[in-house]
């Protein structure tokens, strides 16, 4: 049986976009947005994604169209303005474009453990309708990923596609490969499903949009290095992976650490702040903590470390974490740390001193 669509754009399509990072499980995601109409909605339906690097913590957009199921899909381009658009990640906000496209008719889901009337405060949406769900702490709960629980969300926020097709297509993508992860991932579309909030978005709460980072940046004809620039979050200029984490931070617990370096030689983001001291008396590389700026969460540190000295942590725990830990006891007096650097970026000895510019180290 042939299946309609409630809404669609000029050429026929509901369209659909996933803004993410790397890890979240968007591209599955959206492939599975796509199987979805195409075997379980009597839909016609495309989908694909875009993202450079195949690097955890890395900007991810997936795409989904869909549309009558006899209409041939000949649009085979990014989804710019999209009747559902679901914000995998808080931190995106602010930080790129995510919101470009945004029309009145504009479902916008968004990641965030703040309340619809609390999320449209602190970042100005100027259009559409806002929906909040707080799917870390769902999938936190119930064990399930994130995505899940984000293809819950989009069933209720879409208003048309039922809940039971959802689910069929989590128990046979997930099923395939592990079992094991049904029950918990179903209810982590349940949840997705039940516990979204929604505000419609009015015009006085476009009130106090926030600038993008990028405007922090004046690179200019006079200033900008040679071969070109990365500014966005993630690359080696700005070097702010903290939008990469996911919820989890390496919390250091100085007093057992033995300074044997394995976390410094582990990490990929230099955040370890290793500085000459002494132990004993004698000369020694001393570890002082982490800058946290640097960190994407991707806990190989917490693995590594012999002594348990790192550990797992919510980072919700702890809003005031340091950026840096110097233990004065150790370290020699002339420790220079400078928690916001001279563009309000910077934060770390390591990327002062050693330049990270346009993907190496000069
Ligand atoms: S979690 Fe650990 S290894 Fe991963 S980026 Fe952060 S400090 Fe480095
Ligand atoms: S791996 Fe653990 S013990 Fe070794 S330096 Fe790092 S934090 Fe300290």
């Amino acid at each position: 049986m042939q299946n309609t669509l409630p809404v669609t754009n000029e050429n026929g399509y509901f369209e659909i976009r996933l803004e993410s990072i790397g890890g979240m499980g968007a591209n599955l995601c959206g492939k599975m947005l796509g199987e979805l109409g195409a075997l379980y909605l009597s839909l016609n339906a495309s989908s694909f994604s875009s993202y450079g690097s195949e690097k955890r913590g890395s900007p991810v957009k997936a795409f989904v169209r869909w549309c009558r199921e006899d209409m041939p899909i000949r649009v085979n381009s990014p989804v710019v303005s999209p009747h559902i658009l679901c914000i995998f990640h808080e931190g995106l906000m602010g930080r790129l474009p995510v919101l470009d496209g945004v029309k009145p008719d504009t479902k916008i889901i968004l990641n965030t453990p703040l309340s619809p009337d609390e999320a449209m405060q602190k970042y100005g949406f100027a259009k559409g309708t806002l929906y909040c769900i707080d799917a870390l702490k769902i999938a936190m709960e119930s064990h399930s990923r994130i995505n899940m629980v984000l293809l819950g969300a989009i069933a209720k926020a879409s208003e048309f596609v039922p809940l039971d097709c959802v689910k069929s297509l989590c128990r046979d993508t997930i099923g395939k490969k592990y079992p094991d992860l049904i029950a918990s991932n179903l209810e982590g579309v349940q949840k997705g499903h039940d516990l979204l909030s929604r505000a419609v978005i009015s015009a006085a709460s476009a009130q106090g949009t926030p600038a993008l980072h990028k405007d922090r940046f004046t690179w200019g004809w006079d200033n900008a290095p040679q071969g070109g620039i990365n500014h966005r979050f993630g690359s080696t200029v700005s070097n702010d992976l903290s939008p990469s984490r996911e919820g989890y931070i390496p919390l250091f617990l100085q007093e057992k650490c033995i300074n044997c370096g394995l976390c410094d030689s582990t990490c990929p983001d230099m955040v370890f702040q290793f500085r000459e001291g002494n132990i004993d008396g004698k000369p020694a590389m001393i570890n002082g903590g982490l800058d946290y700026f640097h960190c994407k969460g991707c806990l190989r540190c917490v693995a590594v470390c012999p002594t348990g000295a790192l550990v797992k942590a919510l980072e919700k725990d702890y809003p005031d974490k340091p950026w840096f830990v110097p233990n004065k006891d150790l370290l020699p007096d002339s420790i220079r740390y400078e928690k916001t650097g001279p563009n309000g970026w910077i934060t770390s000895d390591s990327y002062l001193d050693e330049k990270r510019v346009d993907g190496g180290i000069t």
